[in-house]
């Protein structure tokens, strides 16, 4: 394993660090303690189609509901690949012994990121990925002799993880509000980008945006502030949402002028939905990360992985001080490296059908809504796709919630968000199918959610007569 080294110093370093050491659906009020009460069972999954219970087929619109299961299920390499590693080092704790996959993972993603990123660690999910990432920052700057950069601006509004520091570092109202007592004023934001709902011409959008975040780092002070963190493109938030042209340039050039760090949540536009390996290399027009975080489709649905990737920057620092201060039980774990390993090698292969796919599918979408003006806009990027609606929410609260659900009944699993900050910023539904979906099966796809949203509507109206 020796031959391996090169490249891999600098990966291994930051995994290392020497400082210290059958769900019966009656049982299911009993097992999940989180439950909106309309989950059905299901059974099990084929493709892109999963069986429920009692018997319904519904197409997978959504990757397993989250974006996450980006080869649909039952790949039998993935299977394999599982079972031979668990045969074989199933488990080793990261400070006490490395392992190969956990190495290989990280050669394999850096080796395609054009040199911007040198060092990974992988956790377990994508919450954790972007605490790790909080934590780099920190000690990035403890390093440099600069504790007092602690602020960290993000965008609002904006979800990044479901752990304290990802909703303080995230901006969604409903989900943050509970937790407000835990939530420091150290997590600052500067508006997303909704250039459609701004009114503005594209160039004077982003103008007004980069200096917005000028404007707030000079309030706080430019030798307080540590980074700026967002998603290349905004996935449950506002639905699906790709950048204005020349919003991630003009960002960074703010960033480059008060020295701060660039933090890329790619948890869920990344690891090819957005049809390139990583998503800043298809929307940041040549700006890249300082830390990146990877999750969802980087396990594929069949193991609970997350990456955290660093640039040489931020590298070259942590390893020169000696010592990456994070450490976890489950920290590159060698299960979830090899499935991970195993599917980021079959994405590759697939990103041309992610482009090809997303085109079709919103080509079909803009088409079938073109004269229809609930329907506020169609985007996508990749196999990431938005659908915003119109519908004033006196007329109908959650209207998106509705055209999901009877999405459902219709044989298609999608997703709903709604709002963002306060419930203002319009209703969508996105559609984040797997990277192998066929070209029919996309086009069922859109029947099926233009032929929902067209009976929510009807429905309504009967409703508002
Ligand atoms: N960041 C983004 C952009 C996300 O979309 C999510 C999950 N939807 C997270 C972080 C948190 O990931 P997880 O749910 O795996 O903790």
């Amino acid at each position: 394993r020796l031959g391996r080294r090169g490249p891999l110093t600098h990966v291994r370093a930051l995994h290392a660090s020497t400082s210290t050491a059958t769900p019966a659906s009656s049982k299911q009020a009993t097992a999940q303690l989180y439950s909106s009460g309309r989950q059905p069972i299901a059974l099990s999954s084929a493709g892109i189609t999963f069986t429920l219970e009692d018997g319904r087929k519904v197409l997978d619109g959504m990757s397993g509901g989250a974006a996450v299961q980006c080869l649909g299920s039952t790949n039998p390499d993935v299977v394999a690949v599982m079972a031979k590693q668990a045969a074989q080092l199933p488990y080793a704790w990261h400070q006490s012994l490395g392992n190969a996959p956990g190495e290989d993972l990280a050669a394999w993603l850096t080796a395609r990121s054009d040199g911007a990123l040198v060092a990974a660690a992988f956790l377990n999910s994508g919450s954790e990925a972007i605490d790790t990432a909080i934590k780099i920052v920190r000690q990035y700057w403890l390093e440099e002799g600069q504790p007092q950069r602690e602020y960290i601006i993000a965008r609002n509004p904006s979800y990044h993880g479901n752990t304290l520091a990802g909703l303080g570092i995230g901006n969604v109202a409903s989900r943050r509000g509970l937790y407000a007592p835990y939530i420091p004023d150290t997590f600052q934001h500067v508006t997303t980008p909704q250039l459609k709902r701004s009114g503005e011409s594209e160039e004077a959008y982003v103008a007004q945006l980069a200096k917005e975040l000028d404007d707030k780092i000079t309030a706080l002070g430019p030798q307080n502030v540590a980074a700026f963190l967002a998603e290349p493109v905004v996935g449950s938030s506002v639905g699906v949402m790709p950048p204005p042209k020349g919003y991630f340039p003009a960002m960074a050039a703010v960033c480059k002028k008060h020295n701060i760090l660039f933090v890329m949540d790619e948890v869920m536009c990344g690891t090819g939905r957005s049809g390139t390996l990583f998503a800043y290399q298809s929307v940041c027009e040549g700006v890249q990360p300082d830390i990146l975080t990877m999750a969802k489709g980087l396990g594929g649905g069949y193991v609970t992985i997350s990456g955290v990737l660093v640039g040489p920057r931020v590298a070259d620092k942590i390893i020169a001080a000696g010592q990456w201060k994070s450490s976890q039980t489950y920290q590159n774990h060698p299960i979830n490296c090899a499935v991970a390993l195993s599917v980021v090698n079959k994405i590759e292969r697939l990103l041309p059908n992610v482009q090809a796919r997303g085109k079709q599918c919103v080509a079909e979408l803009q088409e079938a809504f073109k004269d229809e003006p609930a329907v506020y806009d169609v985007r996508g990027q990749g196999l990431f796709i938005g659908v915003e609606f119109d519908v004033p929410s006196d007329l109908s609260p959650r209207f998106a919630t509705r055209v999901k659900n009877r999405c459902f009944d219709n044989g298609l699993l999608s997703l709903a968000v709604s709002g963002g900050v306060d419930g203002t910023q319009g209703e969508a539904i996105v559609l984040a199918p797997a990277y192998n979906a066929k070209e029919a099966e996309i086009s069922t796809m859109v029947e099926i959610l233009v032929k929902s949203v067209k009976e929510c509507l009807a429905e309504l109206k009967k409703e508002t007569a």
